[in-house]
C-alpha cells in the first residue's frame, strides 16, 4: 500500500498524515505545489473509500501521485495481479491505455477507469492484431512472446506474455516448450535485442520503440560519466543496447528500484522516465539523484485533477471485447503460472554470452 493517509480520521490525523507526506515529498515538490496537491489528494482519498475504489499508480506516475492517492505501486502487471486480489469494486488507472486494458482483462467484473483516454503509449501504436495475424502467417509454428505494453487485440494473438523483469525467462520457455530455436518477440526493438544478447534462442522481432528510452545515446551516458565520476548509472532494458553496455546496471522498473534500496548508492543516475527517480528518491533519503531523464507525455497525461474527475463521474470507463479479453487472459495467464524470477533479471551486456542480433520484420 502507498503511502495515503486515513480519509475518515480527525483532522490532526490527517495533519500528521499529512505532514508525513509532505516530509517524503518535499524533494520533488515544491511548497506552493504542495498547497494544490493536498487537498486534492484528501479529496480522492475519501472518494476512493466512499465508492470503494483503489488508484493503480504506475511508477512513472509524478510522486504527488504514487505516494499520495495510489493503493498500489509498481510496474504495470504488478499493478493488475494486485488489483484481481482486492475486493474494490472501481480501479482507477494511473497509466496508460494498455495498462488499464490489462487490468480489465484480469478483473473483468471490477470498473476500469482511465483519467484521460488519450493517455497512450509508442511501443503499444507500433502493433496491431491484424500485423501480429500476418506475422504468424510468414512464421507458422514459432511461438509468439509478446511484452505487456501492448494492447489486448495484440495480446490476444500472442502465446504468451512477458515483462522486462522476466523476458529471457519466457523466450526460454516458449523455445523449449514449442521445441524450436527460434521465437517471435514484439513489439520493442530494443528489448528484444537485449533480451538476444542474454540467451542462445534466436529472436524475431519488430520495430516497436518506447518513444522515452530510445531517446538516450552512449554521448549521454560519457557525459554523466564525466560530470559525476562516482555515480552508479542504471538503465531500462528498453534503452538502445549500446546504452546498456555503458551503464553499471541494467534491468526492469523494479531491478532498479531494488538495486537502490538495497545497494544504497551515494550517487545514482536512472536512465528512465523521470518520475521513477523521483518516486524512487522519496523512499531513499540517503542517496543523491542525478536526474537527466525523459518525460512520457503520455503518463504526464494522468493528474490529480482527473483522478478526482473520474472518481467523481467513474469515467472513463475502459472495455475489452470478452472473446479478446479471454484470449489476452490466457496469454497473460501463462506467463503468471510461470515461477517468479529469484531476483528481477538483469541485463548484463558487457558480460553477455551472446552476441547475435535479432532478425528485425
Ligand atoms: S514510457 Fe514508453 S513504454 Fe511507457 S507508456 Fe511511455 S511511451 Fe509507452
Amino acid at each position: 500500500m502507498a503511502d495515503g493517509f486515513a480519509p475518515q480520521g480527525s483532522i490532526i490525523e490527517r495533519d500528521s498524515a499529512m505532514a508525513g507526506l509532505w516530509e517524503k515529498l518535499k524533494g520533488s515538490v515544491t511548497p506552493i505545489e504542495w498547497r494544490l496537491q493536498a487537498p486534492l489528494i484528501a479529496e480522492i482519498n475519501a472518494l476512493k473509500a466512499e465508492k470503494n475504489a483503489v488508484v493503480l499508480a504506475h511508477n512513472y506516475m509524478t510522486p504527488e501521485i504514487f505516494h499520495g492517492v495510489g493503493d498500489f505501486v509498481g510496474d504495470s502487471l504488478g499493478l493488475a495481479r494486485e488489483a484481481a486480489r482486492s475486493d474494490a469494486k472501481i480501479i482507477v488507472q494511473a497509466g496508460v491505455h494498455f495498462m488499464a486494458e490489462t487490468s480489465k482483462i484480469l478483473c473483468p467484473d471490477k470498473k476500469v477507469l482511465i483519467p484521460d483516454l488519450r493517455a497512450g503509449c509508442s511501443l503499444a501504436a507500433s502493433i496491431t492484431g491484424p500485423d501480429v495475424r500476418l506475422i504468424k502467417q510468414r512464421y507458422p509454428g514459432l511461438p509468439v512472446v509478446t511484452y505487456v505494453n501492448t494492447s489486448a487485440d495484440v495480446k490476444a494473438e500472442s502465446d504468451i506474455c512477458c515483462t522486462s523483469a522476466n523476458a529471457v525467462q519466457v523466450v526460454e520457455w516458449a523455445a523449449k516448450t514449442w521445441g524450436v530455436d527460434r521465437v517471435i518477440m514484439l513489439p520493442d526493438e530494443f528489448l528484444a535485442r537485449n533480451v538476444a544478447r542474454q540467451t542462445a534462442v534466436k529472436i524475431i522481432s519488430w520495430k516497436g520503440r518506447c518513444e522515452v528510452h530510445e531517446r538516450f545515446t552512449v554521448a549521454d551516458i560519457a557525459d554523466l560519466r564525466e560530470a559525476w565520476p562516482d555515480a552508479e548509472i542504471l538503465a531500462h532494458p528498453e534503452c538502445p543496447p549500446e546504452v546498456l553496455e555503458a551503464v553499471d546496471f541494467a534491468g526492469s522498473t523494479a531491478a532498479m528500484s531494488n538495486y537502490v534500496m538495497t545497494r544504497k548508492p551515494r550517487r545514482v543516475v536512472m536512465i528512465t522516465e523521470c518520475s521513477m527517480a523521483d518516486n524512487v528518491a522519496a523512499d531513499a533519503p540517503d542517496t543523491e539523484f542525478v536526474r537527466p531523464c525523459n518525460l512520457c507525455p503520455h503518463m504526464k497525461r494522468i493528474s490529480l485533477e482527473n483522478i478526482r474527475d473520474a472518481l467523481v463521474n467513474e469515467q472513463f470507463e475502459v472495455t475489452v471485447d470478452p472473446v479478446i479479453a479471454s484470449r489476452a487472459r490466457a496469454a497473460v495467464q501463462r506467463m503468471i503460472d510461470m515461477p517468479p524470477p529469484v531476483t528481477p533479471a538483469r541485463y548484463d551486456l558487457v558480460k553477455a554470452r551472446h552476441h547475435v542480433d535479432v532478425e528485425l520484420i
